[in-house]
């Protein structure tokens, strides 16, 4: 996958796709991450990017020559063009997931008060937002999509550690614990410490469906109405929500 980001703060896209596993999955050619200013393409002498808004108002818009110049440059058509917004979809799992099959995005970050609207009717095809809360610039959003969709790509991660992460079956993941046995006084769960393979995978999946009970009901009714879940799991789901667990 090629994903390219239009931005103000290319070094903040930089910076952290150079780490970790996004960092590893560029290295392997699984996805490559370009970062493009799209000041540089201000046909205007100072190079602005932004000026006050039409009919009156606080801060300043992004004026559209410069974002389209980019977006012509980068041949932009045959690719699918996200803008970041806090009035986009909402992002979650399933988009992020459907999102890495794409071959070709280009991440869209705002700046000011946002984006001439006429850049959004005619060049953007889909608007994203990460949550209900308002940014300074899409640069976080770009690469909170960068990092979720880039896990889900084939070979970044493993099958096994995609498999029980949150939201990847309608259930949070069960608790971790790793070394020490014990730690100021709290000890790691008997049952993992057992050897039994059979008594972990129910311990997992049984603290799985608890804390998703607790937490995010709305996550295991989607699964139920989307027929997701094995007659065991709805089973455990009973006998935990009467308590048998
Ligand atoms: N005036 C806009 C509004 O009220 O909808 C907010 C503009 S915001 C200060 C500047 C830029 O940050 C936006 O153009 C967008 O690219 C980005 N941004 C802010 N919040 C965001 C969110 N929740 N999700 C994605 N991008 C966001």
């Amino acid at each position: 996958m090629n994903i390219q980001v239009l931005t103000l703060f290319p070094e903040v896209i930089d910076s952290y796709v150079n780490t970790s596993i996004i960092k590893r999955a560029r290295e392997k050619n699984i996805v490559s991450i370009e970062s493009i200013n799209f000041r540089d393409y201000a046909d205007n002498k100072h190079h602005s990017v932004d000026d006050t808004p039409f009919g009156g108002g606080a801060g300043m818009v992004l004026t559209p020559q410069p974002v389209v110049s980019a977006l012509e440059n980068l041949d932009y058509k045959n690719k699918k063009v996200i803008y970041l917004t806090p009035k986009g979809k909402t992002l979650n799992q399933d988009l992020a997931s459907s999102l890495s099959k794409e071959p070709d995005l280009i991440l869209l970050c705002g700046h000011y008060e946002g984006l001439d609207q006429r850049v959004i009717d005619h060049y953007v095809d889909l608007e994203v937002s990460i949550g209900d809360y308002v940014l300074s610039g899409g640069e976080l959003g770009a690469l909170v999509m960068i990092d979720a969709i880039t896990r889900l790509i084939p070979g970044t991660l493993t099958e096994d550690s995609l498999a029980e992460e949150s939201f990847s079956n309608y259930l949070l993941e069960y608790p971790q614990y790793t070394r020490p046995r014990e730690f100021e006084g709290h000890a790691v769960p008997d049952v993992l410490l057992s050897g039994n393979h059979k008594n972990i995978e129910l311990y997992r999946i049984t603290e799985s469906i608890k804390l998703t009970l607790s937490r995010r009901k709305d996550l295991i009714a989607e699964g139920i109405e989307n027929k997701y879940f094995s007659d065991r799991i709805i089973k455990l789901i009973k006998q935990v929500k009467k308590n048998l667990l």
